[in-house]
């Protein structure tokens, strides 16, 4: 039988650690602060901010969402993202992407400062994330992987690991933090030939791909362990992953239901992040203050 993964566990386990830093920061007076950038609505990312909304208010943290007109220009953009880095009552940022084709995407990303940067989108973060260094934040949704991994003792040390994209916002992030496990890992994209072998010689398979439901039986091996990022929706107004649940049963040792998996962990990773930056934030103001610095 294959054991399931479930988010809602390991996302509970993660959010104990952030309740005793709230409570620090309540005696300090703060309340960490997430600030929501949308350019434009997309109704396809509702569910997910519901979910962050909804986790920032279980675990004490303030909630504000900002809603720009989709052909603001990239001199407003960069503006409200300087208001933001000076705000010292915002914590953390989440601008939600992909932006319009007009603006420059890693010019307005890398505009954040990386203290603020809780989905680490800045290229400072990730280059913390590739030399194993605490620079901003990581991506949360590779970070979410790890803590299920982490959580359900999967051991990746030694481990063929394999990563089915390879996107700086899950893919390549997810690939750097499972080599820092110590697993060996093949990072697999668009141009990769024979997929579906190099998927069935995995010991961990990470989908990614944002296809749904490509990872049929071919793609599987049983007792592997199969974490699904995906994200769709199908018919009925049931959302799927990247794995094919069905075939994935029985044959899978572990697998990530979706929903209710990896996207489940994300946003409590996210909402520890503008905990954790509240904090940085704080502890260095008190030191600046008292001159330790
Ligand atoms: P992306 O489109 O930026 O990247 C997809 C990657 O998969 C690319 O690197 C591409 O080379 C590779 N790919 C695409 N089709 C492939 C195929 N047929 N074979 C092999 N490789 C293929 O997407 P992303 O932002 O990395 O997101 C991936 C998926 O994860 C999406 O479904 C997205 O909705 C979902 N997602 C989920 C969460 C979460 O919290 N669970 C968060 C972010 C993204």
């Amino acid at each position: 039988m294959t054991r399931l993964l479930k988010g809602k566990e390991a996302g509970e386990a993660l959010t104990q650690k952030a309740r005793q830093q709230v409570t620090e920061l309540e005696k300090m007076g703060v309340t960490p602060t997430l600030l929501v950038i949308h350019v434009g609505e997309d109704p396809g990312n509702l569910s997910y901010e519901k979910g962050i909304e909804k986790r920032c208010t279980a675990l004490g943290a303030a909630f504000r969402r900002l809603v720009l007109p989709s052909d603001l220009s990239e001199e407003d953009l960069l503006e409200v993202i300087r208001k933001a880095n000076e705000d010292r009552e915002i914590h953390g940022v989440l601008l939600f992407r992909p932006l319009p084709p007009h603006l420059d995407a890693r010019r307005i990303e890398n505009a954040l400062l990386p203290e603020k940067d809780v989905d680490g989108m800045t290229d400072l973060s990730l280059a913390g994330v590739f030399a194993g260094r605490k620079v901003g934040f990581s991506p949360c949704t590779a970070q979410a992987c790890m803590e299920i991994l982490d959580y359900y003792g999967i051991d990746c040390c030694g481990k063929h690991a394999v990563v089915i994209g390879r996107s700086l916002v899950v893919g390549k992030p997810a690939a750097m933090m499972l080599l820092s496990r110590n697993a060996t890992v093949t990072i697999c994209h668009t141009r990769t030939k024979d997929l579906p072998a190099i998927a069935r010689s995995a010991d961990i398979l990470i989908a990614a791909a944002g296809k749904p439901k490509i990872i049929g039986k071919d793609y599987m091996r049983n007792g592997q362990v199969i974490l699904d990022v995906g994200i769709h929706a199908a018919e009925g107004g049931k959302l799927c992953g990247d794995v094919d649940g069905e075939q994935a049963e029985g044959t899978a040792a572990a697998l990530t239901p979706v929903p209710g998996g990896v996207g489940t962990v994300t946003s409590v990773v996210l909402v520890c992040h503008v905990i954790e930056a509240a904090l940085r934030q704080t502890e260095k103001r008190f030191d600046d203050r008292s001159g330790t610095r």
